[in-house]
């Protein structure tokens, strides 16, 4: 391979980028690693990028707001909704609550 002084110094330059690049994940995956292992027991996703970590718990995902009250959770009269019993949200992976609600 015949490479000169300038593909040198740009693949020099690339090499310390490269491993610039992977001591600040190195780094990161330190900071955030307590955390990190807090979130995967929780059951969290995860977004990793450089210099900060996005935990979301996907039980949220699974929650609507109530679509005959809009959310607020109250009915006719002042009462609770009869639809999500005054929550205002609406689980689909929940069996509806029996009984009378809040
Ligand atoms: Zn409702």
């Amino acid at each position: 391979m015949n490479v000169g002084p300038a593909g040198l110094t740009a693949n020099l330059w690339a090499l310390i980028r490269a491993q610039a690049l992977a001591r600040h994940w190195e780094l990161s995956d330190a900071m955030f690693a307590e955390i990190d292992g807090f979130a995967l027991v929780q059951g969290w996703a995860i977004s990793r990028h450089r210099s900060r970590h996005v935990y979301r718990d996907p039980r949220f995902d699974r929650v609507v707001l109530c679509c005959t009250c809009g959310g607020d959770g109250k009915g006719e009269g002042g009462r609770a909704c009869r639809t999500c019993k005054g929550d205002g949200l609406l689980n689909f992976f929940e069996p509806p609550r029996r009984g009378a609600g809040a």
